[in-house]
C-alpha cells in the first residue's frame, strides 16, 4: 500500500524505534506513547485492521500475540516464574474505536497502572 504510513515503516522508508522483526512482523515504539512501554506490532502484510481479516490471516493474529507475550517478558513487564506484573494489549477496530492507522496493529501497553474501563 504506497500510501500506508506503516507499510512505509516496515520498508524503512519512515524510520522508527525497532524492537523486534521476523518474516512476518515489525515492532516498533509508538510515535506517541501513552504509557512508559507502548509499542506497536505490526504485520508486514497489509491488513486493513480486525475488521478485514481473512481465514488466511489466522497465523499472523496468533503470531503476533505470541510476540507479544516475548516482548513483555523481554521488556520486564512480566517477571519470575509465577509471571508477575503485567501489560496491557489492544486492537481498536475502526474509527468508533479510535483507530487512526488503517494497517492491523496490536498495542502493547504497560509499565504503569492501567485503569478499567478504558476511555
Ligand atoms: P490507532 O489509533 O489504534 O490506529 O493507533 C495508531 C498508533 O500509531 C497511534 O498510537 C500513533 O501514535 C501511532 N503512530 C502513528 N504514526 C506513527 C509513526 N510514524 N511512528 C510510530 N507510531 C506512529
Amino acid at each position: 500500500m504506497k500510501e500506508c504510513i506503516f507499510c512505509k515503516i516496515i520498508s524503512k522508508e519512515v524510520p522508527s524505534k525497532g524492537v523486534y522483526e521476523d518474516e512476518l512482523v515489525y515492532a516498533f515504539h509508538d510515535i506517541n506513547p501513552v504509557a512508559p512501554v507502548h509499542i506497536l506490532i505490526v504485520p508486514k502484510k497489509h491488513i486493513f485492521g480486525v475488521q478485514s481479516l481473512e481465514p488466511e490471516d489466522e497465523p499472523i493474529v496468533g503470531h503476533i500475540f505470541y510476540v507479544a507475550r516475548r516482548l513483555g517478558e523481554e521488556l520486564g513487564l512480566i517477571k519470575g516464574e509465577d509471571l508477575k506484573g503485567g501489560y496491557r494489549l489492544v486492537f481498536n477496530v475502526g474509527e468508533d474505536a479510535g483507530q487512526s492507522v488503517f494497517h492491523l496493529h496490536l498495542h502493547l501497553i504497560g509499565g504503569r497502572k492501567m485503569a478499567w474501563p478504558p476511555g
